[in-house]
């Protein structure tokens, strides 16, 4: 691990540093049966953690594995670790589970309660002038019928993986990535938006991308503050049209695009508005 100052929930109660917790004979080891989410621990912030936990528990249930605690007790336990970090701390918060016991023929995970720990590692958030620069990528994501699209699942992340070492390959720090149909999806690691004429647009989802809770948080911040949010069937072409484009996730809450393959955005305006709401939004949660 390269993280700083990790620490590890695992069997009960919080340990300094990255320690094992998966085993050889483990159905997460030999199956890929694991799950995890990513929350954030910013200014003694945690915002929108409960619906990471929440998050957490469904998407082992769409791996048929069993959860072991539930989500109020996950943000509490989260809540007990992170007062281990100096408030000015940036944290990124992982809980995960995997499947320990193998069930019927071995290939499913079995009745008996997954695995799971959580660990905690400092990242500290990007400067606020930090953009990306994305390009087009051969590889897409999967639908319902092809993989657990419905789960934050660490076996659907190889195929992003290598959506983003095409990218860079290329010169670029991400990707958009299309659907089955070929339309807009998202970027490899986070969603996307685009903004034109003063409205905003994203793509709705179609369950094959993750429609991510920040995604969300930002729909509602826009809209409550007068902002047109369209949720749309969006192409490249329409990308390429745009007046900005920016993707969010939990990690970094908003990022602008500089380029998409060639074509270049401002970056601005209605970036930093969705930035400046979301903090706005975090501080003031109850
Ligand atoms: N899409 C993918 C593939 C991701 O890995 C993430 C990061 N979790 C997101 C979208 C953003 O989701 P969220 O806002 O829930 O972090």
């Amino acid at each position: 691990a390269t993280g700083k100052n990790i620490r590890t929930y695992f069997e009960g109660r919080w340990h300094e540093g990255d320690v094992p917790v998966m085993r050889a004979a483990d159905h997460g080891a030999w199956l890929g049966t694991t799950v995890f989410d990513g929350a954030r621990y910013v200014n003694g912030l945690a915002p929108d953690l409960a619906a990471h936990c929440a998050r957490t528990n469904r998407s082992a249930e769409a791996l048929m594995m069993t959860p072991s605690v539930s989500p109020e007790e996950m943000e509490a336990i989260v809540w007990d670790g992170l007062a281990q970090y100096p408030r000015e701390a940036a944290v990124y918060v992982r809980p995960m589970y995997w499947g320990i016991e193998g069930g019927h023929l071995a290939v499913m995970p079995g009745d008996a309660p997954a695995g799971f720990c959580i660990c905690l590692e400092e990242v500290p958030m990007a400067p606020d002038d930090a953009t990306a620069n994305l390009t087009t990528t051969r590889f897409r994501r999967p639908v319902l019928d092809d993989a657990v699209v419905n789960a934050k699942a660490g076996c659907l992340y190889p195929n992003n993986a290598r959506m983003l070492a095409e990218a860079r390959r290329k010169g670029y720090a991400n990707a958009l990535v299309a659907d089955a149909l070929g339309n807009v999806a998202e970027a490899a690691t986070a969603n996307v938006f685009m903004a034109r004429d003063g409205e905003v647009f994203t793509p709705i989802p179609n369950g094959t991308f993750l429609a991510g809770i920040t995604r969300a948080r930002h729909i509602a911040n826009l809209r409550a503050d007068g902002v047109t949010v369209h949720e749309a069937v969006l192409t490249f072409d329409d990308f390429r049209t745009a007046d900005e484009v920016f993707l969010t996730g939990n990690l970094m809450k908003v990022t602008p695009v500089s380029e998409f393959d060639g074509t270049r955005y401002q970056v601005g305006a209605m970036s930093r508005r969705v930035r400046d709401l979301y903090w706005d939004w975090a501080h003031s949660e109850p």
